[in-house]
């Protein structure tokens, strides 16, 4: 039996498209061999990757002055990337609201003068510093933002109106709702959360901006160099890339976007009310930035939440732990959750405070 996987990433992918894959995994396209063994100059893979850069353009309505672009490295290595390829007057703003912006932040201080505006870490990232009374500094090259905070779970409901290009990492909700990506500079998001297995990493970029990175820039780390080669520069990931492919092809199936958006805030309006009608359950996250991806909570003991995460396992609710940072415990119901998942996860909530409480 398939487990509820409510893992924060590498995370659960939708059944149909695992079956897809398997279906396909001795002969792809009919070429007699799987798609990990052909090579990335291959037609029938040259088509998986324009397919795939097609569907994101559509399903995202990205306009046609962005590179789509797939690369290697993770979330983490475009943290050196966005300054190494925007930084030109040695100068960015950031916005610290999780681990991850902070990581960010602490990458971009190794290239120039990066400044953190805005923190939410007083309150353990509980909250979205409030956009208005930010002051961004005059000349900086970009702003960056981390768009969904995956550990603390948090969102931004609304962006900075900056005059620097708008730098974002939407690594654990890109594709769960609609985003006008014209008011961004720069999106880029890593591919294990919302779309595909790890190892792909998607960059959405202004062209005009990746003209020129710097001198010291890896070339592999160009933007510019990877949108002028179409993403396949070197090897890239290419079962991760022919995943992300499948997945986009179902998205569009289902009603793209809009109707994704819609499942996901009913799935986690489910999960939250049920948690706020419990004097046993507690989120932390100040209501109005609550993350529609990441769900936190903790029962009233450290001792009860390592026997809730015990006995959910058992019943093939898994990866429930919080991260290490926050503890207790984190659902992370993703566009591949399907809603009876969250709906087995309130039920065993129930059972558990009902013997605990
Ligand atoms: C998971 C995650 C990352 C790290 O991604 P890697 O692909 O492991 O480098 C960065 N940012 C956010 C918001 C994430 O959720």
């Amino acid at each position: 039996m398939r487990a509820y996987n409510f893992s924060a990433g590498p995370s659960t992918l939708p059944l149909e498209v695992l079956e897809e894959a398997q279906r396909d995994l001795l002969d792809f396209a009919g070429t007699g061999m799987s798609v990990t063994e052909i090579s990335h100059r291959n037609k029938a893979f040259e088509a998986i990757v324009d397919e795939g850069e097609a569907l994101l353009r559509e399903l995202l309505n990205i306009p046609d002055d962005y590179a789509v672009l797939f690369v290697q490295g993770g979330a983490s290595t475009q943290f050196a990337a966005v300054p190494l390829n925007l930084m030109h007057n040695g100068k960015a703003d950031y916005i610290v609201t999780g681990n991850f912006a902070k990581k960010a932040f602490q990458e971009g201080k190794i290239y120039g003068d990066a400044a953190c505006v805005a923190s939410s870490e007083d309150k353990t990232y509980t909250y979205i510093p409030e956009l208005s009374e930010i002051r961004f500094r005059e000349g900086a090259d970009y702003v960056h933002i981390c768009s969904n905070n995956t550990i603390f779970g948090t969102r931004y409901i609304a962006f900075p109106d900056v005059k620097a290009p708008l730098v974002a990492d939407m690594s654990s909700e890109i594709l769960s709702r609609e985003i006008d990506v014209s008011k961004f500079g720069v999106i880029y998001a890593g591919a294990q959360k919302n779309l595909a297995p790890a190892g792909v990493t998607i960059v959405i970029a202004k062209r005009s901006l990746i003209q020129e990175p710097l001198a010291i820039c890896p070339t592999m780390l160009k933007w510019k160099v990877q949108d002028e080669n179409k993403s396949l520069y070197n090897t890239p990931p290419c079962f991760s890339i022919y995943i992300a492919t499948l997945v986009l092809r179902r998205l569009k199936k289902l009603g793209g976007v809009k109707e994704m958006n819609a499942v996901n805030e009913y799935k986690a309006g489910l999960l939250y009310d049920f948690i706020d009608n419990s004097p046993f359950y507690t989120n932390n996250v100040v209501k109005k930035y609550r993350s529609i991806m990441n769900v936190p909570f903790v029962t009233p003991s450290a001792e009860l939440d390592a026997k809730f995460v015990k006995e959910a396992t058992q019943s093939g609710l898994v990866s429930l732990k919080g991260h290490r940072l926050v503890g207790g415990m984190r659902a992370s119901i993703y566009n591949a959750m399907p809603v009876e998942g969250v709906k087995a996860l309130i039920e065993f909530m129930k059972k558990f405070e009902k013997e605990n409480a």
